[in-house]
This record gives C-alpha cells, sequence and structure tokens, in this order.
C-alpha cells in the first residue's frame, strides 16, 4: 500500500490472490525462497504518456495514456485497451495483475498487460475518436510487436477503435503486423467468434457450473448488467440455451424486459446506434428504465455482472442471496467488492470470479493471434468449438485445484492457485530477470 499510495482497485485485486495464496506457499517453499510474490506485485514496465488530439472545434484536448507490461512469464504482454474517463494508474495495474493469471488459466502462451486512457469515447464524433486513437498510437507504437505487447479491446474500445489503432500502427511501421492487435475487422485479419467470445465464454462458464450440479441454463432467470460487448454476448448464449434474460444495464440505469430481453433491438441501439437505455424502452412495450436502486434487485437465479469493477457491492449480494441466487459467473473484470464475495460463499452460491470466468475473450485473441501467424481463418463452428473446449478446461482446472488444495467448491482459490502456479514455476525457470 505505501509502495502503490491511492491505487485501491490495485490494493483489492492483489489481496484478493494473496489471500488464496497460502496453502500452495506452504507446500512449495522455492515460491518463498525466490521472493516470487513480491516480483509479481511489481509490473515488469510501466508506460504514462501524453495524448494530445484537435476536437471538432479546432480546440487541442489533452489526455493521459497508459500501458501496463505487467508479466511476460508466459509470453508476450496481452491485455485491452480501456478508454473510460475513470482510468488512472490504480485501474489499469489492478486489470494488468489479474491478466496474469486469467491469460495463464487459458493454458495459452500469453503474458498479461493491460492499457487505456481517460479520455471518454461517448459522445464523440467518429472523427474525433480518429484523431485520438491516431495520437495515442503514434506514442504506443514503440512499445508493441507481435513478439512483444499484443492490445485488444475493453470498455470503450470495440472494433471502430481497434481500426483506427491498427491503420496508425501501419502507417508508421509500414508493417502489416496482423498479431500486433487483437478484436480486428473479419477482412483485415479479426478472428470469428471474437466479438461474442467474453459474453459466449461466461454463459458457458456458468452452464458447467450448472452441469455439476445437475442443471442447465433452460427456463433460467438470467440477470445481466451492462449493455456494451461482454453482456450483448452473454445475454446471446444465455437465450440460446433456453434461459429467460430479463435485464441490461448502462450507467443511465437499468432496464427491466419480464418478457425476455429483445436482442435485435439492443443490437440495434447498443451496436448500430451507440443509443442508451431509454432508446431501448421507448420501442418495448412491456419494458421499464428502472434509476433507482439497482439490477441486483429483480429476484433472479443466475447473475452475470458484465459492467464495471465494483458494481456489485455487498448490499445488492445479500439482495440476491435473499431472492435465491444460484450462480454467479462474472463477465466483467472484478465486479463484486470483497464483502460482497463472502456473502456469496457463506451463502453455498457457486461464484466464479472473472478471472476465470470471463477468460473466453483473451483466449479468443490468443486462437486469432495463432491464425494471423499462420496467415489463416478458421469458420465459426470451429472456432467455437475451441472456446467451448478451453472454457471447459479453465472451469476443470478451477474446481480440481480447489479440491486438491482442500477448498472444494471455491471458485476463486481454484482460479488463483491454478493461474498462479504457471507463472511462478515459468518465472523460477527462467532465473532472476
Ligand atoms: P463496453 O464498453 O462494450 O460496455 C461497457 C458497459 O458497461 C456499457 O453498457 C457501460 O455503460 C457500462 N459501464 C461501464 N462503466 C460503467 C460504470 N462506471 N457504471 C455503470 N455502467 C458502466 O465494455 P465491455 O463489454 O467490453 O466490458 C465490460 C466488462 O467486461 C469490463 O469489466 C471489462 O474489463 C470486462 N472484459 C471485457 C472483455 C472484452 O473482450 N471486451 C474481456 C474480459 C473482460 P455506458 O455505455 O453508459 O458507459
Amino acid at each position: 500500500v505505501k509502495r502503490n499510495p491511492g491505487e485501491v482497485e490495485f490494493h483489492q485485486a492483489v489481496k484478493e490472490v494473496l489471500d488464496s495464496l497460502s496453502p500452495v506457499l506452504k507446500r512449495n517453499p522455492q515460491y518463498t525462497e525466490a521472493n516470487v510474490l513480491e516480483r509479481m506485485c511489481e509490473p515488469e514496465r510501466q508506460i504514462i504518456f501524453r495524448v494530445p488530439w484537435m476536437d471538432d472545434k479546432g480546440k487541442v484536448q489533452i489526455n493521459r495514456g497508459f500501458r501496463v507490461e505487467y508479466n511476460s512469464a508466459l509470453g508476450p504482454y496481452k491485455g485491452g485497451l480501456r478508454f473510460h474517463p475513470s482510468v488512472y494508474l490504480g485501474i489499469i495495474k489492478f486489470l494488468g495483475f489479474e491478466q496474469v493469471f486469467k491469460n495463464s488459466l487459458t493454458g495459452m502462451p500469453i503474458g498479461g498487460g493491460k492499457g487505456g486512457s481517460d479520455f471518454d469515447p461517448r459522445g464523440k464524433s467518429d472523427a474525433e475518436v480518429m484523431r485520438f486513437c491516431q495520437s495515442f498510437m503514434t506514442e504506443l507504437y514503440r512499445h508493441l510487436g507481435e513478439y512483444t505487447d499484443v492490445p485488444a479491446g475493453d470498455i470503450g474500445v470495440g472494433g471502430r477503435e481497434i481500426g483506427y489503432l491498427f491503420g496508425q500502427y501501419k502507417r508508421i511501421t509500414n508493417r502489416y503486423e496482423a498479431g500486433v492487435l487483437t478484436g480486428k475487422g473479419l477482412t483485415w485479419g479479426g478472428s470469428l467468434v471474437r466479438t461474442e467470445a467474453t459474453g459466449y465464454g461466461t454463459v458457458l462458464f456458468a452452464n458447467r457450473m450448472m452441469e455439476s450440479k445437475g442443471a442447465s441454463f433452460d427456463g433460467q432467470r438470467v440477470s445481466v448488467s451492462g449493455g456494451g460487448n461482454v453482456a450483448i454476448y452473454a445475454i446471446e448464449k444465455a437465450q440460446q440455451l433456453g434461459a429467460l434474460v430479463h435485464s441490461f444495464s448502462d450507467s443511465s440505469g437499468y432496464v427491466y424486459d419480464p418478457a425476455g430481453i429483445d436482442l435485435e433491438l439492443l443490437k440495434q441501439v447498443k451496436e448500430v446506434e451507440r443509443g442508451r437505455a431509454a432508446d431501448y424502452v421507448s420501442r418495448r412495450s412491456g419494458a421499464e428504465l428502472r434509476t433507482e436502486g439497482s439490477v441486483w434487485d429483480i429476484p433472479t437465479d443466475v447473475a452475470l455482472p458484465c459492467a464495471t469493477q465494483n458494481e456489485l457491492p455487498v448490499e445488492s449480494a445479500k439482495e440476491l442471496v435473499k431472492n435465491g441466487v444460484k450462480v454467479v459467473a462474472e463477465g466483467a473484470n472484478m465486479p463484486t467488492t470483497p464483502e460482497g464475495i463472502e456473502i456469496f460463499r457463506g451463502a453455498g452460491v457457486a461464484y466464479a470470479p472473472g478471472k476465470a470466468a470471463n477468460a473466453g475473450g483473451v483466449a479468443t485473441s490468443a486462437l486469432e493471434m495463432q491464425q494471423n501467424a499462420s496467415r489463416d481463418s478458421w469458420s465459426f463452428e470451429y472456432t467455437e468449438e475451441r472456446l467451448a473446449s478451453i472454457m471447459e478446461n479453465i472451469h476443470d482446472d478451477c474446481v480440481h485445484t480447489a479440491e486438491e488444495y482442500g477448498a472444494p467448491g471455491d471458485y476463486v482459490l481454484g482460479a488463483n492457485i491454478a493461474g498462479f502456479v504457471k507463472v511462478a514455476d515459468a518465472m523460477i525457470a527462467m532465473g532472476l530477470v
């Protein structure tokens, strides 16, 4: 805390992991001897830079850019870019730290990193977003490369932003290095299923949690928060599996749609028009926009938080438990507060942390890198099969690890230990670097 003052989200993410690791440290004194924990808490490299750009009125604007290259023991740094006004170093470091464990859990050869800016793309014209992305990449390009650091999207960074970033990288370097960014468009090196991967993967993970209890998504009531990339495709997959998804949200409030979300309308409003929750409600009879309370007040069987960090506080966890929630799987990163997690654990709710449940996005990014390296493009069905088997493996790895360390059913402990061991072993094998 003294070393990283004020970085509250980073402290929270590190504490959650460290709290899980004592059983593995007791069994493996080499981790303590090599001081692996302290090394893991310090990012390998942190880059902070000025991003000057001109708005449509000709006024100069300044934002701050970040890239935290956290850990490259398992492969090149890999992790998204977030554009949101709340971004500061503590958020990027928490996301980068989580990413190291998540990427390890996927079993793919990728290290962990994260980046972004306090730039707010909402309400900006396409031309303003383009000028911002070009300026951002004009500094960042020197740190990137398919063998070095490979960013992707996150909050506020989707296909449009990746396009502008890739265009500028290609122009500056004079290299068509497709493997330098993931989440690209399908005609210029992107992978089928990447858009859907995080949301689909979260639902596939939750489905496996249910299967182990003899249940399934069929007929379950599902609450989803968020109305962006992860939320939309979590809703799509849950509906494909027969669930009734009755909510989504954005920063203006949450929508309760008792008949089930109209996915086509949601995609039209959010993906095509870049509209707000109110635009959905105005075209959908029976749906209500609520600006008081939270989406977690709706009685539900399954909760999928897919918006942002700390969006599910202790009061909401209590409300969900009171209303009989059975499964919570995180599409977002660290959406449940530590006190909220304790409520779920105490009540015996099956709870999966984001670093395990939402790893399908980065895993499919690694599949995009494989396709770029072999100049190939795979079918939707094949790529989705690969995603499904990766999610099954992550789930089962968490379950077996939790059992091995005497905490059956504890997905937090399972994910943290399973993610940690691979990175720690690689770091020790490579010596003091
Ligand atoms: P998007 O930008 O596509 O959507 C984010 C959604 O969450 C929007 O509806 C946004 O509402 C809402 N939101 C964001 N911040 C807040 C806030 N402070 N309060 C209320 N609502 C908020 O992002 P993604 O769907 O890509 O990301 C969502 C989460 O999933 C993040 O935690 C991200 O780190 C995580 N994630 C994403 C992956 C990916 O592949 N995209 C991979 C793994 C994890 P509004 O538009 O009103 O701001």
